[in-house]
């Protein structure tokens, strides 16, 4: 009986829930259309198309003006929201539809579950935890009472079939397996709120770290993640030495929620892959981990057995590190300088005396020359704040990333947050795609291989 009076009880709300609704909108600044729905455990479904400039929102357990929004945004990766971006909670820097083409759009409450698919593929998993952070611009963020809204603000944006039915109490999102962030102690959500982008750009899909364990990271810390492939040869772990296994990588990930870049891995992946399947990547980084040595030897200054100085000071040899740094960041056109300064082990303990202000002017000059950004290394914990203090006074700009060799050593970028209060980071220093110059330089091969 229990069984039929709650198949009942369903219907009725799926029912009730349609009738009379609205389900089309043509949404234009300051255009509002109202969609009633249950005030928990609902689907909403519709079709939706916007162009490259236009803006919309979705607000859900809503009076009208506040609520939780959902972002309507296509356009290219410039630090704006995108589509099926949660604002405020979850944001999301890439759109995964494409502009000017019609996608399924689909947003689910079940219980303390936020769920949001564009096309099926499913961007934000948030549970609201039981006690939610909230600056005071989004206290009417909760769950619990208000119907649908879809406004506009910027160009058109249109929506069709639109649908609402409501879920059976007690339902689970089947993707909502980690426990909710605790976001009286949580940095992400402040950030979030700040509208201050959280990216990692580095973050490789290798030693355990498989794609979808990564989703999944991504969706319930709030962190955009950046997976990038090593192209060319001689890094730790898997390596894509071929076009075609570039090109297999984007295919794998693109319909993700993750930004896609890649990594020129070694000293001879400008040799070896074509610039135009590294133009098919959103961005591109190189660091100076791996150098030409004296003798001509490629070497790791990662792995110490490979660091040979040939009877120079450890000071001859971080003049050396700096010119190679200085040659790599000139004839190698990437967007951004990963792993920025590090040092072979038995130099790390000097790292400070090492980076004189003139080796770092070295290194910057070319940055700023070159419009390229510096990462803050989340996992080495460099460059020193005193680096990246005087990167941001010549206007410098920067990402965030983690260099994960697997699972285990991927965190939740805390040094980047520490950089941000130390080094007085805003919204404004930091790199996006949209500002990449790369395509306008040549690829130099300056050790001759
Ligand atoms: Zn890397």
């Amino acid at each position: 009986m229990k069984h039929i009076h709650l198949f009942f009880a369903v219907m009725v709300a799926a029912i009730a829930a349609s009738c009379g609704n609205p389900t089309t909108a043509d949404l234009k600044p300051g255009s509002t259309v109202k969609v009633k729905c249950p005030s928990e455990n609902f689907k909403l479904t519709c079709q939706v198309m916007t162009d490259n400039t236009s803006a919309a929102d979705l607000l859900f357990a809503s009076d009208g003006t506040s609520g939780y929004e959902v972002r309507f945004h296509g356009g290219a990766i410039d630090g704006t929201t995108k589509t099926g971006s949660l604002t405020g909670i979850r944001n999301r820097y890439r759109s995964i539809v494409p502009d000017n083409e019609w996608f399924n759009f689909e947003l689910a409450v079940r219980g303390k579950n936020i769920s949001v698919k564009l096309n099926d593929i499913e961007i934000v998993c948030y549970t609201e935890p039981e006690k939610p952070f909230r600056i005071d611009e989004y206290s009417g963020m909760l769950l619990g009472k208000g119907e649908c809204y879809f406004k506009g603000s910027i160009g058109l944006t249109k929506v069709k079939d639109i649908k609402i039915s409501a879920l059976p109490e007690g339902e689970k999102n089947p993707s909502d397996t980690l426990p909710p962030v605790d976001e009286q102690s949580d940095k992400v959500i402040r950030l979030q709120q700040q509208g201050f982008p959280v990216i990692d750009y580095h973050v490789h899909l290798k030693g355990g770290l498989t794609k979808e364990i990564a989703w999944g990271r991504s969706l319930n810390y709030g962190i955009n993640y950046g997976v990038s492939p090593n192209a060319g040869e001689g890094g730790d772990g898997r390596m894509y030495a071929t076009d075609k296994e570039l090109y297999e990588y984007i295919d794998d990930v693109k319909l993700s929620p993750f930004l896609y870049g890649v990594q020129g891995e070694g000293r001879k992946w400008i040799t070896t892959v074509k610039p135009e399947t590294l133009s098919a990547f959103e961005y591109l980084f190189t660091d100076a981990m791996t150098i030409v040595d004296k003798k001509g030897k490629i070497t790791r200054l990662y792995h110490p057995e490979e660091v040979n100085l040939y009877g120079m000071t450890q000071e001859q040899y971080m003049d050396y590190i700096v010119d190679q740094t200085v040659k790599i960041l000139t004839n190698e056109p990437a967007d951004f300088y990963a792993n920025p300064t590090y040092l072979p082990d038995a130099m790390q303990k000097d790292y400070e005396k090492l980076w004189t202000s003139g080796r770092v002017d070295k290194v910057l000059d070319v940055l700023e020359k070159y419009h390229m950004a510096l990462e803050i290394n989340a996992r080495y914990r460099i460059p020193s704040f005193d680096i990246i203090k005087r990167a941001k006074a010549r206007g410098i700009k920067f990402t965030f990333g983690t260099n994960n060799m697997g699972a285990d050593n991927l965190g939740r970028l805390e040094y980047c947050f520490e950089a941000i209060d130390s080094c007085g980071l805003t919204p404004d220093d930091i790199w996006f795609p949209s500002m990449s110059i790369r395509s306008t330089r040549k690829a130099v091969n300056y050790n001759n291989f």
